[in-house]
């Protein structure tokens, strides 16, 4: 798989200090209060390969909101507990190219959003499973993806979210209004916000990337978590979706299926199967970790992890 001669640890250590001296050009994300207060120096990479192997360098233990990185979980729920089709009848799987929390072409062009990786599509997606898990629910299984049982809800990140979150209550109601959410709003959006706030670290994000690219099984208990062909759905869709505005740009350098969030956070579902987490709060104009992108472009070419590499 390799493209150097370089050991697949050098490659690493190599990447993770071009994204530690990329790490300081980003900026912290402020328009949550909550996340304005993350070391914007801080980073940190995990990868974890399904043979057990593992590397871990900087900041891979500290705690970080999920944010967006959230919706591959939410997608993961819907998918396993709905199905594909009921799943994608509620929402689309196109590429916006619109930001994040847009309600632009909601609007304008189909009642469904886009697609489950920006805000409206998340929330349309979490509203299906309101009545159907609990918080609590939705923890378990977030935790059993991550093989990381002490991740918690941030209170006081979550406090942040829903002070702030009226765009989002104003996408919820929007997609009430047009008959495409049933759901109760004001609680498909709760869950949404509690989602955004849970507590992972860059270990948690490479677990959950490796059970993504091993097709859904636990490679440590062996244990199935998701069905192979819905595996195959959220690596797509990381592909063409996950990197908000710089998407088409990030699978062309990068080539990897990746989902960002505004707390910093990248989990990527590699061949190898391999997954890589990474933690880098301070961001370029996208909302993607500077430093994350900076590393993941370098692993990538080195390692050959190209989808599209022959
Ligand atoms: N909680 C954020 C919001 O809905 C998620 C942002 C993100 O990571 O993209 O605004």
């Amino acid at each position: 798989m390799q493209n150097s001669s370089k050991s697949i640890e050098q490659v690493f250590r190599e990447a993770y200090e071009i994204g530690l001296k990329a790490a300081p050009t980003g900026k912290v994300a402020d328009y949550i209060p909550e996340l304005a207060k993350a070391d914007p120096n801080a980073f940190g990479i995990c990868m974890l390969d399904a043979k057990g192997r593992s590397i871990a360098l900087g900041s891979v233990e500290t705690r970080f909101s999920i944010q967006s990185v959230g919706k591959v979980i939410i997608l993961a729920a819907a998918l396993e507990k709905l199905g594909f089709d009921e799943t994608f009848s509620h929402v689309m799987m196109e590429p916006s190219g619109d930001s994040f929390n847009s309600i632009l072409k909601l609007d304008t062009r189909d009642d469904r959003p886009f697609n489950p990786m920006i805000n409206a599509g998340a929330i349309q997606t979490i509203s299906l499973l309101s009545d159907k898990m609990s918080f609590g629910e939705l923890l378990e299984f977030s935790r059993t993806l991550c093989g990381d049982p002490n991740i918690s809800l941030d209170e006081k990140v979550y406090a942040s979210e829903y002070q702030t979150g009226d765009r989002n209550r104003a996408i919820a109601y929007l997609l009430k209004s047009k008959g495409v959410m049933t759901a109760d709003p004001e609680r498909s959006v709760d869950l949404y916000f509690k989602m955004c706030s849970l507590a992972v670290n860059a270990r948690s994000l490479a677990y959950l990337g490796l059970i993504i690219a091993t097709g859904g099984v636990d490679p440590m208990t062996g244990r199935r978590l998701i069905t192979e062909e819905h595996a195959e759905t959220i690596r797509v869709i990381m592909f063409t979706c996950g990197m908000y505005d710089y998407s088409g740009k990030y699978s062309v350098r990068v080539g990897v299926p990746t989902k960002s969030g505004v707390g910093g956070g990248l989990c990527c579902a590699a061949k190898g199967p391999m997954g890589i987490g990474l933690y880098g709060p301070s961001l370029d104009n996208f909302g993607n970790s500077r430093g994350g992108v900076k590393a993941m472009e370098h692993i990538s070419r080195e390692l050959k992890l190209h989808m599209f590499d022959v």
